[in-house]
């Protein structure tokens, strides 16, 4: 058993928030079933144990940056910047970042897709950390990370609210290091 399953197994916290996660069949098409994050950020208790498990991990690390995967990479992203004091980093669908921008294309577990991030977003050097909601096939997270790249900065890590382990995708961001709150 590893650290992350310890933490993911014990006490009620995770267990309370593990129970606010709601599985949709065959969404957004068939064969996947989506992890629903609404009930868990309906629920004050359930969202506040997810982002104190997420920055607890990097309290004390030195963050320049937190990169958040749209849309709901923005929703813990977010919260976990102002937690960890580090700038927030909007990874983008195409077209809707109004300046000029950097863009990639990738694969995720139901479809193909592209992001984009404002040039210049990034320092160089820059230590950051990618976040989103969901960890399936590693291809989104790869894929900001790249956005970060090609801007000069690092990833120190990437951190999700849930790791949908059966896929693989913490082997695709190896050997960076991956946090992932909830295991399944
Ligand atoms: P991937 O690139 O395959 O790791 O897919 C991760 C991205 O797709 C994240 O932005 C998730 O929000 C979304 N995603 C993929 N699979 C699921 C799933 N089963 N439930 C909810 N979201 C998912």
């Amino acid at each position: 058993m590893t650290a992350s399953d310890t933490r993911d197994s014990s006490g009620d916290h995770l267990a309370h928030a593990r129970a606010a996660i709601r599985d949709i069949p065959d969404f957004p098409t068939p064969g996947i079933v989506f992890k629903d994050i609404t009930p868990l950020l309906a629920d004050p208790r359930a969202f506040h144990i997810v982002l104190d498990s997420m920055a607890e991990r990097f309290i004390g690390e030195h963050i320049d940056a937190v990169v958040g995967v749209e849309a709901r990479g923005f929703i813990f992203g977010g919260a976990l910047a102002a937690r960890l004091n580090a700038s927030f980093v909007p990874a983008r669908k195409p077209g809707k970042l109004p300046a000029a921008c950097d863009r990639v294309t990738y694969t995720t577990e139901y479809s193909n897709a592209e992001l984009e991030m404002h040039k210049g977003s990034i320092k160089e050097g820059a230590r950051c950390l990618v976040v989103d909601d969901v960890l399936a096939t590693g291809g989104t997270a790869r894929a900001a990370a790249e956005l970060v790249h090609r801007q000069g900065g690092y990833v120190m890590a990437y951190a999700f609210a849930i790791e949908l382990g059966f896929l693989g995708g913490r082997e695709r961001l190896l050997p960076v290091r991956v946090e992932s709150v909830l295991h399944y």
